[in-house]
């Protein structure tokens, strides 16, 4: 008689089908375990030191100094040896660490890039008004939001300020334990009869995005226009030497107040805002400061702008992966014509290391279950993403996904495919295709992610960890799966 265990279609089974591996089962019992929730409090620490793009760059920077990462101004004139760490920041808002590999840039360079702004509101350049006794700063959403999730919630102000006299001055309102926060209103459902029955993408419109910033009228000249607006005014020069002009010429961004949390009786997840994608961020920097000389020359792309397009010189359309390579092409091999850096772009690889939409049980019907990321999965490679047909995607070769598998699986990395949705359902991209574009091969690597894009967005502590190690495997392998 034969065991139902041992069936012929059991085995055959066994042997054919792909069985998802849950991350969490594969690190049960050994030393990895409490390596992933170290990583989620030092994840945590992250979140909650960076959550603007410029504090990112501030906080990625703080880490690779202290991890022996020196700065690209102090290596004018000096050899790029093999091991040789830097971190190269742009604008204050974009930065590259980089570790230069044994073999010359010709060889090849593996890049991995993530972006560290985040969907969000924007003060708009003359934001201050007074209505109802009540100061409010008006907004100007920043990346694909929903809108209905921002009001009645706790916000905080993080951004520049850039005085008359050129003095500066760094705002971070609303995070500290005895801090005020901010907030925009909604409408009492007493009163909700209309705007329920509008469509949710209208129901708060972009003009309703107006942030509570006081309400205390200057005192001693009631005779005057908006004396609460005036008051709040007089606040900021006595605290800041702030004027109104100020204003017009500041970056001031609005971002849910509060810091990171576990989420769940097991703490296996992480809830915070800006995870999106300051997670493949996280990961990523992780991953690199943990390394020693690789074979390839190892570059860590933080981008900016890719929330709105990847455009300007700190997004990942710019200038800054041609002139990083250009810059160490000729510091290190004396060349950086157009025809050696072709050369070295055709031999390189890189990960764009970007979020997927989880699959939320709650909201499968907009999901393939056969080609949707889960949380705990690991890692997600995501072929494609675009929308339409694939329009506006990077499709990556089958050739280098198969490396990449070969990859993972020899260093028993937990890995998952993705894909944004059902077909037809939407959409999305990532800096995926810019990258392509400089000649290398790339494919979509990130962390699977629930709610995206919202205030609390939530992922897990094991993709997390899964996701540095691949990336770290990228950057280490001295073949790439071959
Ligand atoms: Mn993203
Ligand atoms: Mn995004």
């Amino acid at each position: 008689m034969v065991e139902k265990n041992d069936s012929p279609g059991k085995k055959l089974q066994e042997m054919l089908e792909r069985k998802a591996i849950i991350g969490w089962d594969k690190v049960k019992g050994t030393p990895q375990w409490d390596e992933v929730f170290r990583l989620g409090e030092d994840y945590k620490d992250f979140l909650n030191q960076a959550k603007t793009e410029r504090e990112a760059v501030n906080a990625i920077s703080q880490r690779a100094l202290a991890s022996g990462f020196v700065p690209w101004e102090e290596l004018e004139g000096k050899e790029f040896a093999p091991g040789t760490k830097f971190v190269r920041t742009f604008r204050g808002k974009a930065v590259v660490l980089g570790i230069c590999g044994r073999d010359p840039l010709s060889a090849g360079l593996r890049l991995v890039g993530a972006h560290i702004d985040s969907p969000r509101l924007d003060l708009k350049p003359n934001p201050l008004y007074e209505g109802g006794n009540l100061a409010l700063l008006k907004t100007h959403y920043y990346g694909g939001i929903k809108k209905y999730q921002w009001p009645v919630m706790p916000l905080a102000l993080h951004g520049v300020v850039i005085l008359a006299d050129s003095r500066r001055i760094e705002l971070a309102l609303g995070e500290k334990e005895d801090d005020p926060v901010f907030t925009i209103t909604d409408l009492l459902p007493h009163l909700g009869k209309e705007q329920a029955e509008k469509k949710l993408k209208e129901a708060i419109e972009g003009e309703c995005l107006n942030v509570l910033a006081g309400h205390i009228p200057y005192a001693g000249d009631e005779e005057i226009k908006d004396r609460v607006k005036l008051a709040v005014l007089d606040y900021l020069h006595r605290q800041y030497g702030l004027i109104e002009e100020d204003f017009l010429t500041a970056e001031i961004e609005v971002v849910p107040a509060g810091k990171a949390r576990d989420v769940g009786l097991d703490r296996s997840m992480v809830g915070a805002y800006g995870q999106d994608d300051r997670v493949c961020a996280y990961a990523m920097l992780h991953a690199i400061l943990g390394m020693a000389a690789p074979r390839h020359t190892a570059l860590a792309f933080f981008a900016d702008k890719e929330e709105i397009g990847s455009m300007g010189n700190t997004g990942a359309q710019g200038p800054i992966p041609l002139q990083m390579v250009a810059d160490l092409n000729r510091l290190t091999l004396g060349d950086d014509s157009p025809s050696s850096l072709r050369q070295v772009f055709a031999a390189s690889a890189a990960l764009s290391a970007d979020v997927d939409g989880a699959l939320d049980p709650t909201f499968e019907s907009v999901m393939d279950k056969l080609n949707a990321a889960r949380l705990g999965g690991g890692v997600v490679l995501t072929k494609y993403t675009g929308s339409g047909g694939k329009f506006g995607a990077n499709d990556a070769h089958a050739e280098y996904l198969a490396r990449l598998r070969r990859l993972f699986n020899r260093e028993g990395i937990v890995w998952q495919i993705g894909e944004l949705g059902k077909v037809d359902q939407g959409g999305g991209g990532t800096i995926a295709q810019f990258l392509a574009n400089l000649g290398l091969e790339v494919v979509d690597c990130g962390v699977a992610v629930l709610s995206m894009h919202s205030p609390f967005e939530v992922t897990s502590k094991v993709d997390i960890y899964y996701t540095s190690r691949a990336y770290q495997a990228f950057w280490q392998a001295e073949k790439l799966g071959e």
